[in-house]
């Protein structure tokens, strides 16, 4: 394995908003900055993002592309790979499958992937008609024949949220999980029509039109918010020794994302919080500044 003797100031492992946003201010404090990222990270799959400051409408695609040329504009280098391992000594060593690189701090920011059912027709409606996040694009649900589905509380409450929100046509599809006793009475009031089933499939001509079922059943929809958890992209931390949330999932940090390991930040998805991706620069932003603090005291 080709080892880097060169000692970074900082290393960034993901380029989403996060990340991309954090080696920004790195680069503009002239620090030494490697940004090692894998590609087609999770804002890549928005479709267009609408709720960003100063942005009127672009696409994930768009945005980590824009950033990634921004990036470099500051001296920042970007290397295409996958972080495998981080190891922490005197220093940081971050490992990819053929190299090694050294650096005083570490910024996490490698997101999250949503858990999705297996659909028939999925990639034909995902960012059109079929959503994950209420907070992106709850609101192009407005008005529509909605369904909710999911396999846990979250989708219960999701529904009777989005039914306030976005729509009066609310139906609610629980895959492995039974409606709790003590949501029943809210659903009934809401009048929230409740399914359960395994959903197999999407269909629709021009646009989304409903979802078939294993049995056979189809429920008729122009829109569905889907809730079935995610997974972390963190297996490259699983050797450290990392304070999580209760749930042992999310790592905990403090307020300017350092992690319980000094010198280890973390921001964007990896961290409990909402997962935006103006909250993610914005987490970006602080841990590079506080970085940047930390680099002058030395
Ligand atoms: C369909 C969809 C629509 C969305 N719409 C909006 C919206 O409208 N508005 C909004 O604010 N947010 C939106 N989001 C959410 C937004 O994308 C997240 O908040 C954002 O992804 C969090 O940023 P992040 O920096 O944590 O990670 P990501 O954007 O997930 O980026 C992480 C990066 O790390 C890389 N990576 C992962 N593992 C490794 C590894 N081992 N080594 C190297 N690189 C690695 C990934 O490839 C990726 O490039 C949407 C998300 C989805 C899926």
């Amino acid at each position: 394995m080709k080892s880097d003797p060169f000692v970074y100031d900082c290393l960034v492992i993901g380029a989403g908003p996060g990340g991309l946003q954090a080696a920004i201010h790195l680069g503009r404090y002239n620090r030494r900055v490697l940004l090692i990222d894998k590609g087609a990270g999770r804002t890549t799959h928005a479709a267009h993002i609408v709720n960003y400051l100063g942005l009127v409408a672009v696409s994930g695609r768009e945005l980590i592309a824009t950033g990634l040329e921004q990036v470099k504009e500051f001296g920042v280098e970007v290397l295409k790979d996958t972080v495998t391992r981080v190891e922490k000594d005197d220093v940081f060593t971050v490992h990819t499958p053929d190299r090694s690189f050294q650096g005083r701090y570490v910024i996490a920011s490698a997101g999250a992937v949503d858990n999705l059912p297996r659909l028939r027709n999925l990639g034909r409606f995902f960012g059109r008609g079929f959503y994950t996040c209420v907070d992106c694009d709850g609101y192009l649900t407005t008005g529509t024949k909605l369904l909710v589905m999911g396999n846990s509380l979250n989708a219960v409450r999701l529904a009777l949220g989005m039914k306030q929100m976005y729509t009066d046509d609310l139906t609610l599809l629980l895959t492995d999980f039974a409606l709790p006793l003590d949501y029943q009475e809210a659903v009934r009031e809401d009048e929230i029509a409740v399914y359960s089933g395994e959903p197999v499939a999407l269909f629709g001509e021009t646009g989304l039109e409903g979802v078939q079922l294993a049995d056979g059943r189809t429920l008729p929809c122009e829109s569905i918010m889907a809730t079935f958890g995610w997974r972390l992209n963190d297996s490259f931390l699983a050797e450290l020794p990392l304070d999580r949330d209760h749930e042992r999932f999310k790592i905990l940090t403090g307020s300017s994302n350092e992690s319980s390991l000094p010198g280890l930040y973390v921001v964007g998805a990896l961290k409990p919080g909402h997962s935006q991706a103006i909250i993610a620069a914005g987490q970006g932003a602080v841990a590079a500044i506080d970085i940047n603090q930390k680099l002058l005291e030395l």
